[in-house]
């Protein structure tokens, strides 16, 4: 019921629940290690650390257009810079996605475990939230598919996917475009793409360059260590790099995050170093969870930055949360999002893995 002393607050909008961060703080208020926001454990790139310690402008307000870091992304990923839009986060051009090409009547597919953003995004726009059953915590291209209707206008797919890690390959990402009309806008998000052992390549990019309804979305965030600079980009063909445009704000990406982008995309040293003490502390962690397989403990196959721990034993995601805490660590609980049964825990350094490994041990007797 509508109060006329107030603004009204739209029935789409007072229906979404708000982003829960990944938190340091335990229930006690005490500072924890912070596993619980696929963060890299490494720190930042050391070149971008650089360009960020210098004062730089900041009366001025940056580059609209932000030419200088769509040029580098551009010859990094061979890409024209006329086909990429830079954001506040991929997170911002995620709800743009959203919001330049659904509304009220329309319907936004994901799957079953998605980044919880895709709600938000599809929510805020006014349109209904459709969500595909998964396969064992992976995407089912074919329960994908089956969820789209006259009035499906954006599928989003994050890949590889958070919180579950898991990764879809190439054929099955183009059976899923090509099973899709060419009206429906296909969103891929490759947030973690980075971690991909080599050679690995889902085809995103390459549907972007050649299809008409494919937008791919990629961040800073994650293997440059830059989630505090708040940079994403997307690339797709013209007509949807121009529908993001028109509504992005004009000054998204600040003046620090666009040199910090730039100088990171130069430090290959840096992201190789971060993909490989991810490779390596992830197959570490993955073979410790294999080893409690008899308490019931499992990881969900992960190619990112972060592994699903499922507890269908006795020793509960809840206990393990508790301990983990008790000794320093916050991992990533989401019994909102279905999963009151796991944990999200983010590769850390060596040693912090090497503590997370030791307190699942001791839970486990
Ligand atoms: N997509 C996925 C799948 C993610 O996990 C994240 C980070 N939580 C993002 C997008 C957003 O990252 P950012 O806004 O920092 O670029």
């Amino acid at each position: 019921p509508h109060s006329a002393d107030r603004p009204h607050v739209k029935p789409w909008i007072a229906d979404i629940h708000a982003y829960v961060p990944g938190r340091a703080r335990g229930v006690d208020g005490r500072e924890l290690v912070k596993l619980s926001a696929n963060e890299n454990p490494l720190g930042t790139s050391p070149r971008a650390l650089a360009v960020l310690a210098e004062a730089g402008t900041p009366e001025r307000y940056p580059d609209p257009d932000a030419l200088a870091l769509r040029e580098a992304i551009g010859k990094a990923h061979g890409l024209d810079p006329a086909r990429i839009v830079c954001g506040t986060g991929s997170d911002e051009l995620l709800n743009l996605a959203a919001q330049a090409f659904a509304g009220p009547g329309d319907n936004i597919v994901h799957v079953r475990y998605g980044f919880s953003v895709y709600d938000i995004a599809t929510r805020r726009c006014g349109a209904q939230v459709v969500v595909a059953p998964d396969a064992d915590y992976g995407t089912d291209v074919d329960a994908l598919l089956a969820c789209v209707n006259a009035d499906t206008r954006v599928v989003f797919l994050a890949n590889p996917n958070n919180p579950t890690g898991t990764w879809l390959p190439r054929a099955e990402v183009e059976r899923l475009h090509a099973g899709l009309r060419p009206d429906i806008l296909l969103v891929l998000d490759q947030a973690y793409a980075e971690y991909l052992p080599d050679g690995e390549d889902d085809g995103g990019m390459a549907l972007a360059a050649g299809a008409g309804n494919v937008l791919v979305t990629r961040t800073f965030s994650k293997i440059h260590g830059l989630a505090g600079e708040r940079i994403g980009w997307a690339t797709g063909a013209p007509h949807l790099v121009d529908a993001l445009n028109r509504i992005r704000g004009p000054f998204n990406v600040t003046a620090s995050g666009q040199r910090a982008g730039i100088a990171a995309l130069g430090d290959r040293d840096f992201v190789a170093r971060s993909r490989d003490h991810n490779a390596a502390e992830r197959t570490r962690f993955v073979n410790v969870i294999e080893s409690l397989g008899n308490h019931g403990l499992r990881a969900v196959p992960s190619e990112a930055n972060f592994v699903l721990v499922l507890f269908e034993g006795e020793v509960t995601a809840d206990a393990a949360l508790a301990a983990l805490a008790r000794d320093g660590y916050a991992v990533r609980h989401l019994p909102g999002q279905g999963l009151p049964h796991a944990l999200r825990i983010t590769i850390g350094t060596t040693a912090q893995m090497a503590d997370i490994a030791a307190t699942l041990r001791r839970l486990c007797g």
